[in-house]
C-alpha cells in the first residue's frame, strides 16, 4: 500500500525554484530518504509533507486522500527536527507527553503510553531530567520518542543525526532503523550523508536542484547510477573519457574504448552513434591491479603510474595515472605478507567492464 505520494509537486519561492516538479511513492512501512546536496529542496520537501508548506502546482496524497489543503495537525504526521526542538523547561516525560496532552488523550492513556515509549528508546529512570541534563544522543532518542508516541500516520526526519558526534550518529543510525521497524511506521528521512543514506534506506530518491534525479534502492542507485550527478555524488566513483566503437540494441551491448582498449558493456546509450564521445564511471574497488608482467593476457590492460597510496586500514587506495593521462583511484583489499606498489612504480590496470557505467558527455 502506497501510503505518501507525490505527484509533479512544485514550490517556488520568489525566483527560486526549491522542488521542480518531484513525483515519488512511499509505501507503506518503508523507509524512503531524499539525498542530496546542500539547496537540492530536501527540506522543501519534507516540509511540503508534512503540510508546512502548500505546493504551487502539483498533489500530494496520503494513502488515497489528497491533502493539499490539510492544515499540518491533521496530517497526522510526527517530525523530528535537526536541532530536536525539545521543550527546555519541560522534563523528558512531559516533552514527550505534550503531544499526547494536545489531542485530548485521557491522563491514564497518557502515561502508559509515555512509560512504553521511554522503555523502548532506553531512557527508564531520566524521565524527570530536562532538556540540557541529557547527552545528545538522549535528546535525540527524546525527540524521536515524543515523534512515535502519537503513533503518526508518517514520521518525518530531517537530519537528525547532524548534531552529533560521528560514533554517535553511527550507533543513532542502527537505533533509528531499528525502532522504525518495530513500530513498522512509514518514514521519510531527510539527509546530505549518503553514507546515512545508503544504510539506513530501503529506498533513496537522490535529488539535485529541486529534481529527483534518480530513485531506488540503495544497491542500486550505488551500482548503477543513472547520470553523472549520481555516479560523483554517491560513493567514490572514476570518470574516464572513452569513445563509442559500436552499439547493438538486439544485443543489448556495446563496445566503448578506453585509451585504445576496448571494453564490451552490457548496455546500449540512446541517441549515441560510433565515434561518439562519452564517459565511463567505474569506482575504486572494481578495478584491479597487477605487476606489470603478471597482468593478464586475455582481458584489455591500461598501464598506470602509482602517485600516491593512502593507507585506510584493511583497504589502501591508490592514485594514479594512466598512460592516456587520466587520473584514478583503485582500492586494493590487503592480504597480511602482500606486496603493496609503492608510489612511482608502474602497475597493470583490469577495469571489470560490468563495474562500468557509460554516459553521455
Ligand atoms: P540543506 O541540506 O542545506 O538544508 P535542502 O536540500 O534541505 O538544503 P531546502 O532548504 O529545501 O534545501 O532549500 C531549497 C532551496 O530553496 C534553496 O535554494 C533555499 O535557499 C531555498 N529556500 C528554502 N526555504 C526558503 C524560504 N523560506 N524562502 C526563500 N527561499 C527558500
Amino acid at each position: 500500500m502506497v501510503r505518501v505520494k507525490l505527484v509533479n509537486v512544485t514550490k517556488r519561492f520568489g525566483d527560486v525554484v526549491a522542488v521542480d516538479d518531484v513525483s515519488f511513492e512511499v509505501k507503506e512501512g518503508e523507509l524512503f530518504t531524499l539525498l542530496g546536496p546542500s539547496g537540492c529542496g530536501k527540506t522543501t520537501t519534507l516540509r511540503l509533507i508534512a503540510g508546512f508548506y502548500k505546493p504551487d502546482e502539483g498533489e500530494i496524497y496520503f494513502d488515497s486522500e489528497i491533502v493539499n489543503d490539510v492544515p499540518p495537525y491533521k496530517r497526522n504526521t510526527g517530525m523530528v527536527f535537526q536541532n530536536y526542538a525539545l521543550w527546555p523547561h519541560m522534563t523528558v516525560f512531559d516533552n514527550i507527553a505534550y503531544g499526547l496532552k494536545l489531542r485530548g488523550i485521557p491522563p491514564p492513556e497518557i502515561i502508559k503510553r509515555v512509560k512504553e515509549i521511554i522503555e523502548v528508546i532506553g531512557l527508564k529512570g531520566k524521565e524527570l531530567r530536562y532538556p540540557s541534563q541529557l547527552s545528545g544522543g538522549e535528546q535525540q532518542r527524546v525527540a524521536l520518542a515524543r515523534a512515535l508516541v502519537i503513533k503518526p500516520k508518517v514520521l518525518l526526519l530531517d537530519e537528525p543525526l547532524s548534531n552529533l558526534d560521528a560514533k554517535l550518529r553511527l550507533r543513532m543510525r542502527g537505533e533509528i532503523r531499528k525502532i522504525q521497524k518495530k513500530f513498522g511506521i512509514t518514514t521519510i528521512y531527510v539527509t546530505h550523508d549518503q553514507e546515512e543514506a545508503l544504510s539506513l534506506s530501503d529506498r533513496i530518491a537522490v535529488m539535485n536542484a529541486g529534481k529527483i534525479q534518480q530513485i531506488g534502492t540503495p544497491l542500486e542507485i550505488y551500482e548503477k547510477p543513472n547520470n553523472v550527478f549520481v555516479a560523483d555524488f554517491i560513493g567514490t566513483t572514476n570518470f574516464l573519457k572513452c569513445t563509442l566503437v559500436e552499439a547493438s540494441k538486439e544485443k543489448g551491448k556495446m563496445v566503448v574504448e578506453i585509451e585504445e582498449k576496448n571494453y564490451i558493456i552490457n548496455e546500449v546509450l540512446e541517441n549515441v552513434s560510433a565515434g561518439s564521445e562519452l564517459i565511463c564511471a567505474i569506482r575504486p574497488e572494481s578495478v584491479e591491479i597487477y605487476d606489470i608482467d603478471k597482468a593478464p593476457k586475455d582481458k584489455p590492460v591500461l598501464i598506470g603510474k602509482v602517485l600516491f597510496m593512502h593507507f585506510l586500514g584493511g583497504i589502501v587506495r591508490l592514485e594514479v595515472v594512466t598512460e592516456g593521462g587520466q587520473e584514478m583511484k583503485v582500492d586494493v583489499r590487503r592480504q597480511p605478507g602482500q606486496r603493496l606498489p609503492r608510489e612511482g612504480d608502474k602497475i597493470a590496470l583490469v577495469l571489470n567492464p560490468q563495474a562500468i557505467r557509460v554516459f553521455k558527455r
